[in-house]
């Protein structure tokens, strides 16, 4: 008789995984996850750029700001809990013409409406101290943001 299983999950990327995890943690019943490729993760999620991001961009109060604030978190202590690789090294927001300045400012007031309290304005010169292959007119440090393999 094939085995039976109270949740099927379809797709074995991050999502369906993390889904997973949530149930089985949560003591949801028996859990099978259905991946049409040979191996996990074959998609997206073994295709992306690996940014932890910080939540900068998203609409305050919006549950897209919400879930990327509270997943940035749970994320970082996920990969300290199963040691995956993983670093907090912060990234920095560009200005390379005078029309992006006021562009700069507000997404700046967003990050911080989104509880990113350590933002940093960077003239041109901080910018090139920090980051010395980076020519911009200012820049905005995001100390947030990280990177997961
Ligand atoms: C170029 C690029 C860069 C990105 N960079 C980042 C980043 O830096 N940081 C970030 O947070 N996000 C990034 N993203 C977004 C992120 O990768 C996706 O949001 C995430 O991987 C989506 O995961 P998923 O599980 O929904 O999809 P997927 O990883 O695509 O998983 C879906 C799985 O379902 C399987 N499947 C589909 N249909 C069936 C079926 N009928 N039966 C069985 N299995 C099936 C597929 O084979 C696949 O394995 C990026 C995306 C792209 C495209």
């Amino acid at each position: 008789m094939s085995p039976r299983y109270d949740v099927a999950i379809v797709g074995g990327g991050i999502v369906g995984l993390a889904t997973a995890l949530a149930l089985v943690q949560r003591s949801r019943g028996s859990v099978v996850v259905l991946e049409a490729e040979g191996r996990l993760a074959a998609h997206q999620s073994g295709h992306n750029s690996g940014v932890i991001h910080s939540g900068l961009y998203y609409k305050p109060g919006s549950l897209k700001a919400q879930t990327c604030t509270a997943g940035r978190e749970a994320l970082y202590r996920f990969g300290l809990e199963e040691g995956i690789p993983h670093r907090r090294c912060g990234k920095v927001v560009v200005a390379t013409r005078p029309e992006q300045l006021a562009l700069l400012e507000l997404l700046e007031q967003r990050g911080r409406a989104n509880g990113l309290q350590r933002l940093r304005r960077l003239g041109s010169e901080a910018l090139r101290e920090r980051e010395p292959e980076v020519a911009g007119l200012a820049g905005l440090w995001v100390e947030e943001t990280g990177v997961v393999d």
